[in-house]
């Protein structure tokens, strides 16, 4: 008998290891069942109510068929519909971010990351408040609005006042072109306490990567350090809602384990969420693991093919279509399109992983976090996703007016995203086009303002959308 309770806080019971099991022999059983499929991929369509468009969105065990399935022409159906679910809910938008490294210290053994505390060739760096200063200068004179503060696990190096003091730092600093509007955070699994004071600091989303579900391999992947305490590690969301976060970002890394059992324990986590809290995960990131210093991703056999990668990101858009996806530049520019196309909605560009790595000339190596295989500068990164048709977006208004967990979620369900999200994109990228992009881009991108202006469905909301794109030519703006 299974111990699945999705209500449960133990993570024994929220992310049972039968229920995983008997899931997946569920999925691999009615993988060609085509009337079960066809079930399914109906009652994942969207559908028109009165106040906009709705999506039922799918249990693990739903999502998992869907998964498991290898009918080309169920694929396809797939890809298509995942695509009109990101186009109901999101648009043509991707919001733009990209990570700042602040530490490599870490006492954990993890063995896929090089930061791994037995690892003596890689150079330790911790940025000072100053360096800090520098290095977002150095992203803001790119056009970043929003950063994913990154930094491995050191009580002492990188304590929770360090981080505190590190996000004060970011958000003061007022640059040419105003600040950073939105600090998203990526650090180890903390306290209550300690989510309570980053909520209070004013945190974005709080991103917790599982790395993996499946308890076994998690206790030999960590080894040792504080991460090797996998209930403490896979609770940590709901420490993190109890401390007041209510916008927390899964993931797992793919190729540690075998990818049907990640998905399903993604998808339970995701449940779970909902179930205790009431709103789902706001993000959910798709890393897959990459060469690194000491690193060598062969060493994991469950890495993934390119074909199964696009169907794992088509069935996460299916299944929870109000969630965020993050894809980022650990895949190069051909895997990012198709994934555009498949459902992800938020990218980074021009990333770094080295720590300090904004403010050096040339893209250091020694304290990178991994390779990165999209290298592009931030303006072909935008260049390019308009080229395709999208909307690059630098907008965090819904952060700085309040609207997180359940009150984003009811703007999305509601269908008010294309009022409020779809003019705050265009004015943001206005506000990037004036003040950091190449002339190329700049034509490229007034072009598509023009055009995606005569899509705002209220009248009233496309005249202040106008308004106030003239007002950011003309270099008249405040802060959206
Ligand atoms: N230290 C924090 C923690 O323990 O969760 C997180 C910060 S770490 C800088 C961010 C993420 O990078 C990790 O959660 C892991 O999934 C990912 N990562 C580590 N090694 C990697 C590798 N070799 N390739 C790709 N991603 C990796």
């Amino acid at each position: 008998m299974s111990n699945y309770n999705p209500k449960s806080l133990k993570a024994e019971e929220f992310i049972s290891h039968e229920e995983i099991l008997e899931t997946i022999e569920y999925a691999e059983k009615n993988k060609h069942n085509v009337e079960l499929i066809d079930q399914i991929l109906n009652k994942a369509r969207p559908q028109k109510t009165e106040h906009g468009v709705h999506c039922e969105g799918l249990t693990h065990r739903e999502a998992s068929v869907l998964l498991a399935c290898d009918i080309p022409e169920k694929v396809e159906e797939m890809y298509k519909l995942a695509n009109e679910i990101k186009q109901a809910f999101y648009g043509n938008r991707i919001v733009m971010f990209a990570p700042l490294y602040l530490s490599n210290y870490c006492v954990n053994g993890c063995v896929y990351c090089p930061y791994h505390m037995k690892n003596k060739h890689i150079k330790r760096i911790k940025l000072t408040q100053d360096q800090i200063r520098d290095e977002v200068i150095a992203l803001q004179d790119m056009g970043h609005k929003r950063l994913a503060i990154e930094a491995g696990e050191d009580p002492v190096h990188n304590s929770i006042e360090y981080i505190l003091d590190s996000i004060k730092t970011i958000y003061s600093i007022q640059h040419k072109n105003g600040a950073i509007r939105r600090v998203n955070v990526n650090i180890a699994a903390t306290t209550v306490e300690n989510y309570r004071k980053l909520k209070e600091a004013g945190i974005g989303t709080y991103i917790l990567f599982q790395e993996t579900y499946n308890k076994k391999s998690y206790l030999e992947l960590h080894p040792t350090g504080p991460k090797h305490d996998y209930d403490y590690h896979t609770e940590a969301m709901d420490r993190a809602m109890e401390g007041g976060i209510d916008d927390v970002g899964l993931g797992v890394l793919f190729g540690l384990e075998g990818y049907q059992y990640e998905f399903a324990g993604l998808m339970m986590h995701a449940e779970h969420l909902e179930a205790v809290h009431g709103v789902g995960p706001h993000t959910i990131s798709v890393p897959r693991v990459k060469h690194a210093d000491d690193i060598d991703p062969e060493a994991f056999d469950n890495s993934l093919d390119d074909e199964i990668f696009e169907k794992i990101v088509a069935c996460i858009r299916i299944a929870v279509p109000y969630t965020g996806m993050i894809i980022s530049t650990r895949e190069s520019q051909e895997v990012r399109e198709k994934m555009l196309h498949l459902g992800v909605s938020q990218i980074s560009g021009a990333s770094r992983t080295s720590v300090g790595g904004y403010t050096e000339e040339e893209r250091p190596h020694d304290s990178e976090q991994f390779d990165v295989s999209d290298q592009r500068t931030l303006d072909e990164v935008v260049n390019w996703l308009m080229e395709l048709g999208y909307i690059p977006s630098f907008c965090t208004a819904c952060y700085r007016e309040g609207r997180t967990g359940d009150r984003f979620m009811s703007l999305c369900k509601t269908g008010q995203i294309q009022n409020c999200c779809h003019p705050n994109a265009l004015m943001t990228l206005c506000e990037f086009l004036v003040d950091y992009a190449s002339e190329d881009t700049k034509k490229i991108g007034f072009d598509l303002i023009e055009k995606e202006l005569n899509k705002i469905p209220n009248a009233k909301a496309q005249q202040i959308a106008r308004d106030n794109v003239d007002a950011i030519k003309s270099s008249n703006r405040r802060d959206f």
